[in-house]
């Protein structure tokens, strides 16, 4: 494979400054790109600006090990126990995917279709719900706020995020 030389304006500076401040929240999503605008959107509207972002295949659901990846779960869950740890987050958004009841097959998330081989729409929506429901329990610190959503497709493709689970940080003091 031949590499072609850089773009000169690829270096160039990028409009805005770093700042130092850390961030206020962890995001967890899928990678797929089909979402990212709209997920944008709505964690605009949800008043989160600066977060740490974790986008991986399967999103929230790699956090999961649903049935048989153990390994891989609780490498990512690692991870994101690092980024809380490291930059002092507070708050963290859960987001899995896929379609709604009766919405188009081709949005199921493409990472529990590798992880669930044959299973329907209906079948990888249950399994989310499951895993959903273990991430609210002992995977992070108590102090954290915790939001599940899932991203879901209609039938005439507009996008909903209809939020799974809810649960404010508890202090310790
Ligand atoms: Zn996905």
């Amino acid at each position: 494979m031949a590499f072609e030389r850089l773009d000169p304006a690829a270096s160039a500076s990028a409009p805005g400054t770093w700042r130092p401040e850390m961030p206020a929240g962890l995001v967890v999503a899928c990678s797929d790109g089909r979402h990212q605008e709209e997920l944008d959107r709505f964690l605009r509207t949800l008043g989160v600006q600066d977060y740490d972002r974790v986008y991986v295949p399967g999103g929230a659901g790699a956090l999961s090990p649903s049935g048989g990846e153990h390994t891989r779960a609780h490498r990512m869950r690692t991870d994101c126990l690092f980024l809380i740890q490291a930059h002092q987050l507070e708050r963290v958004f859960l987001f899995f995917h896929g379609p709604a009841p009766g919405g188009p097959e081709p949005a199921v998330c493409g990472d529990y279709q590798r992880k669930l081989p044959g299973r329907s729409a209906g079948e990888i929506a249950h399994q989310q719900d499951v895993d959903a429901a273990q991430l609210l329990h002992g995977v992070f610190p108590s102090h954290v706020s915790l939001h599940v959503y899932r991203i879901e497709v209609l039938p005439d493709s507009s996008v909903r995020f209809v939020l799974l689970h809810s649960a404010e940080g508890r202090r310790s003091h």
